[in-house]
């Protein structure tokens, strides 16, 4: 038995097989395999020869009709590396030897011809060690897209590790069997938890070394709630993990009671609950769970499921298709906010030195017009159904919303011109998500609609810590005073100009902040759906008079692990339950 402590991002417990998803970029862990299963990994690895063998001579023969024979040589070398018999069977004897899978063998002598090069004192050598990794990438690419494939289409119940998943992979993993995830990399904010959240599933991020310690049908435990992965456990883990499984279920009862009822407080305060979504087909599910719209919908995740982007005809169906799923509730259509960790497979490039520092969300639509002016038609066109709001992402500077304005006003008089029905008097709005819009949001409230705090990047971008990097998880934290400050400014910005206002980012849904953010005069909060029943049974349980006051003093204090333990032992008197819940033992 092994015991791993990572940051919990998902609650809920699993107790599954593992599926465990290398990457190519990183060591391929040592896993071992059966003797019976040996024949299995010499197919793989003639597989994979041949795949990669197929590829390279059709490169070679593009560059040949592109640019010449004479450059079509340089995948000479590669060919004849995957022809050298004496290379395959350095690697089917070592997958026989050591009785390993086909990746770990094929990722060893790969590695070792590389040092061996790179020993030669002839340069010629040496330079071709770039070659060496790129074969070796080539290869486990097919190696490990099996695996990928197979964790997309399980035929039992298991919980997936891997070294880090892109938001589309977790969108795409197999829903009806995919129990649990854990990862290496991660932060609580990261868009790969944020999409496990809303898929439901248990999941704990920034492991560092478990998908290296698993190996495929190990049995493990997720604890999504305290962030723990039990590698083997003995049959006392397990029992006691089944009565907190049980309790954590009868906890989860209890909260369905509240769904159908108003989200007031004691005092008789509307508090709207919202629902954040990556797809339209998750509204259901937000409505289920007692949400009173969509107040925020993340366009980009139709653009990482697929491997095209969708045309505007695909787009406008996705948003008239949310819009009558939402009925009369309001929906707030975010635009793309592609960039930083969630690309498309079209749109890799040159990565980018600081990706959450470079052309994303809003930069990169206002440097791809066409793109943009696009998705703009296809959400005006979605808002003749019905009521929609559309709000701009990762706005920094005055131009830039100007500027998004007014591309949305050119793209209303095309439709114009064309007769094409849409909502004129459409609500725009901004996401107020780094620290110059909150410093200036007196300003921006002069021109919008509405503001949505987006909690996420605010965090990371005033305090200088990657959401999605584990190293610093601990520096990650919504009660840094600073952070507070940003937001009461935000919230008395908006109140000033009676523009509504409302928090989308993680923290909306984080019941330790719900009494602090309605103290500092939120009524509307949009969260993942799963988090709505617990936070609507805490609101129904305060007062905003009691809210006031905590956020008075927790505005007193200096440091954010003060405000954060103050926070949380003032909820714990509210919720005790829902700490109860979550403790093992
Ligand atoms: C945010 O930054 O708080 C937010 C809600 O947007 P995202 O998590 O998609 O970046
Ligand atoms: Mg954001």
């Amino acid at each position: 038995m092994e015991i791993k402590k990572g940051i919990p991002v998902s609650p809920g417990v699993a107790i599954c097989p593992a599926v465990v998803m290398d990457a190519e970029t990183v060591r391929v862990p040592r896993r071992t395999v059966a003797h019976a299963d040996l024949p299995q990994q010499h197919d793989r690895l003639e597989d994979a020869f041949h795949r990669a063998r197929g590829e390279i001579e059709q490169l070679r023969d593009q560059v040949s009709v592109d640019l010449g024979p004479e450059p079509a040589k340089i995948f000479g070398f590669h060919l004849g590396m995957l022809a050298d018999q004496s290379l395959s069977s350095q690697v089917h004897s070592l997958i026989d030897h050591e009785a390993v899978t086909a990746e770990f063998a094929l990722s060893t002598v790969m590695r070792n011809i590389a040092k061996t090069f790179l020993q030669q004192p002839n340069a010629l050598f040496r330079e071709r060690v770039a070659d060496v990794w790129d074969l070796e990438r080539r290869m486990l690419k097919h190696l490990l897209a099996e695996v990928r494939h197979e964790a997309e289409h399980l035929i039992q119940d298991a919980v997936l590790i891997a070294h880090d998943l892109t938001p589309s992979q977790t969108a795409s993993l197999d829903k009806k069997h995919v129990r649990g995830l854990a990862t290496d990399l991660g932060g609580r904010t990261s868009h790969t938890a944020i999409v496990a959240r809303a898929l439901g599933i248990p999941a704990v991020v920034g492991l560092e070394d478990a998908s290296g310690s698993v190996s495929a049908g190990d049995t493990v435990i997720i604890d999504g709630n305290r962030g723990v992965l039990i590698i083997d456990p003995d049959q006392q883990q397990i029992e006691e993990y089944r009565r907190y499984v049980e309790r954590f279920r009868q906890f989860e009862l209890t909260l369905s009671s509240v769904i159908g009822l108003p989200a007031v407080t004691r005092d008789n305060q509307d508090i709207k609950l919202l629902g954040n979504i990556e797809f339209p087909d998750e509204i259901t599910t937000a409505f289920d769970k007692g949400a009173a719209g969509i107040g925020l919908y993340r366009t980009e995740f139709l653009f990482l499921s697929e491997e095209i982007e969708p045309n505007e005809q695909q787009q406008y169906q996705a948003f008239k298709h949310a819009v009558e799923l939402a009925e009369d509730r309001p929906l707030t259509i975010r635009t793309l906010d592609l960039g930083a960790d969630k690309w498309t497979q079209t749109r890799i490039e040159e990565p980018e030195r600081n990706p959450f520092l470079g052309c994303r969300s809003i930069r990169l639509c206002l440097q791809d017009l066409t793109m943009f002016k696009t998705h703009l038609r296809a959400i005006l066109r979605a808002s003749a159904h019905g009521k929609i709001k559309v709000m701009f992402p990762l706005i920094t500077t005055m131009m830039e919303l100007r500027q998004a304005r007014m591309i949305l006003n050119d793209v209303m008089e095309d439709l114009d011109e064309q007769g094409v029905p849409f909502d004129r008097s459409i609500p725009v709005g901004i996401m107020v998500e780094v620290p110059s819009s909150a410093l200036m949001a007196k300003v921006y409230a002069r021109e919008v609609d509405f503001f949505s705090i987006g909690t996420n990047d605010l965090i990371q971008y005033t305090l200088a810590v990657d959401r999605a990097n584990e190293r610093v998880a601990s520096l990650y934290s919504p009660a840094h005073p600073a952070v507070l400050t940003l937001i009461k400014d935000v919230i008395r910005a908006a109140k000033r100009r009676n523009i509504d206002i409302t928090c989308c980012g993680e923290m909306a849904g984080e019941i330790e902040y719900v009494p602090l953010l309605i103290g500092m005069g939120l009524r509307e909060l949009s969260m993942t759906p799963q988090a709505i029943p617990e936070v609507k049974r805490l609101v129904r349980s305060l007062s905003v008079k009691q809210c006031e006051k905590i956020a008075r003093r927790a505005a007193s204090y200096d440091s954010e692990r003060q405000v954060h333990n103050y926070l949380r032992s003032e909820v714990q008197k509210m919720l005790p339950e829902a700490f109860d819940g979550r403790t093992i033992g």
